[in-house]
């Protein structure tokens, strides 16, 4: 249940600015939770609030 490799944080779509939960990866990846594929707008670039 819990990774101790991700961060879990708040971010926004860059494309859009929809919010989500993130984790944050130690590579600096960050990857919406529950929708990996990305954003519904399309977009795939996060950036942590
Ligand atoms: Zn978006």
């Amino acid at each position: 249940m819990e990774s101790n490799a991700r961060t879990k944080a708040a971010g926004v779509c860059e494309d859009c600015g929809k919010a989500f939960a993130v984790f944050e990866s130690e590579d600096g990846d960050v990857i919406p939770i529950g929708s990996r594929d990305g954003c519904p707008c399309g977009g795939t670039s996060f950036h942590v609030l």
